[in-house]
């Protein structure tokens, strides 16, 4: 395993931002963390590289636990794993050339001479997609898509072993998401990194990720085979987000029964007794104000879910709600 997370959690203060979660990431696997704006899903990725101190729970790189390490023995790991954030503008130093930004890690890991590392952005920046001339250039010249491969050039440069992407599509226009993801997709499966990919929208992940496992208030509610996912949805919050995502095929589109959620995510402040969801949750009854659902696999297949209607022989359909 290239990350270990166990029974991570992350108050601040009165605020359940990560509440118990566990979840591992394979060599060379990419896992999509998916949920609302609110369920905890970057909190995750910043205590993955301890950009933020966990308040408990265990988080292993490559076999090694982090959780505690000081600034001084986490920094040569720093090497091994990198974030490439959302918003590209406000990522990239902007007194900067693109030489210096994608250069830096290489410099400060003394892992490349002055006079290598011109050479080692240029390939980085063919492999990304971008001219040998955007070298001399500054953020401020370049389009949001060319940000963006400005931020994946810097974060791979060193070769790491895990990246963390936090939402690295989602400013961008929707005509160069596309486009972007086909290279976060190309240069995975070229290099190999293993990926925690941060995300609101699961159609992001359809092709991108081998896994999905999806949050809601700080707890993951499902997990599985990307593939799985989308044949079985099994929480119910699983299918109202799949309702929500866009298909490409338009009579599919017509046939499919939206479901709509009431409300917003409540508060991780004092998030609701029982299921979390259950405020929300169209099948909810009484023992779901109560009984916390536990995460577990009755149906098999390395998918389980947090829903007390979930059982060997049944999966709940959200869209007929009794
Ligand atoms: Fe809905 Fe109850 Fe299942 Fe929670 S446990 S998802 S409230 S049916």
């Amino acid at each position: 395993m290239i990350l270990q997370i166990d029974d991570l959690v992350k108050h601040y203060g009165p605020v359940r931002a990560v509440d118990g979660l566990s979840l591992e990431i394979g060599q060379g696997e990419v896992l999509g963390l998916v949920g609302e704006s609110g369920s905890g899903k970057s909190t995750v990725g910043r205590c993955v590289l301890r950009l933020t101190e966990p308040t408990s729970g265990a988080i292993r790189l490559d076999g090694r636990d982090i959780t505690h390490l000081s600034r001084r023995r986490l920094r040569p790991l720093r090497r091994d794993m990198h974030i490439v954030f959302q918003d590209p503008y406000s990522s990239l130093n902007p007194r900067f050339t693109i030489e210096q930004i994608v250069g830096e890690p290489l410099l400060r890991h003394q892992a490349a001479t002055r006079l290598e590392v011109g050479g080692r952005v240029a390939a980085m920046l063919e492999k990304v997609g971008l001219r040998p001339e955007t070298r001399g250039r500054f953020p401020h010249e370049l389009s949001g898509g060319q940000r963006q491969r400005v931020g994946l050039a810097r974060a791979l440069i060193l070769g790491p072993k895990l990246v963390v992407a936090d939402e690295p599509v989602s400013a961008l226009d929707v005509s160069v998401q596309a486009s972007v993801l086909n290279l976060i997709n190309d240069l995975q499966r070229d290099l190999g990194f293993s990926c925690l990919f941060i995300t609101h929208d699961l159609s992001v992940v359809e092709f991108l990720a081998d896994r999905i496992a999806v949050m809601y208030l700080g707890r993951i509610v499902e997990s599985g085979p990307t593939a799985e996912i989308f044949a079985e949805p099994r929480h119910p919050y699983t299918q109202a987000l799949l309702s929500a995502a866009p298909v490409p095929d338009p009579v599919r589109q017509r046939r499919r029964r939206r479901i709509v959620l009431g409300g917003d995510v409540p508060s991780p402040v004092d998030p609701p007794a029982g299921c979390r969801f259950h405020t929300r949750c169209p099948l909810a009854y009484d023992a779901c104000r109560t009984v916390e659902p536990e995460l577990t696999d009755p149906r098999g297949g390395g998918h389980p879910a947090a829903c007390h209607l979930v059982t060997a022989d049944r999966v709940p359909d959200a869209a007929s709600p009794r």
